[in-house]
């Protein structure tokens, strides 16, 4: 299976790793409507494709780029199918989710 990288939305992120930032359709987070038009890619120096994660930058929830790079919930399953088949992915939505909960932690 190809890498899959994660993204934090709506953010830059400062960790020591390769992370790419880039610019995509506005749009609203399907949990609490944070609007982003922005998202930092971790892992790798690449824009996001549909089908990749992404962590919202305000909840810290995990979602997933659709066809024309607006995010949406993960599907029943599809988070647990995610920790199966690719846990390096998994982990790195983890760490930008604890980074995200820090954040409001401040
Ligand atoms: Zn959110």
């Amino acid at each position: 299976m190809p890498f899959q990288p994660a993204s934090l939305l709506g953010a830059p992120v400062s960790e020591p790793m390769d992370t790419h930032t880039s610019n995509v359709p506005p749009s609203g987070c399907p949990y609490c409507e944070y609007v982003y038009d922005v998202t930092t890619s971790v892992g790798v120096k690449a824009a996001p494709q549909p089908g990749d994660w992404a962590v919202c930058y305000n909840c810290s929830q995990f979602l997933v780029y659709d066809a024309d790079l607006k995010v949406r919930k993960p599907h029943q399953g599809e988070v647990a199918r995610l920790t199966q088949t690719n846990p390096k992915v998994r982990r790195l939505l983890e760490q930008a989710a604890a980074v995200v909960r820090r954040k409001s932690q401040l």
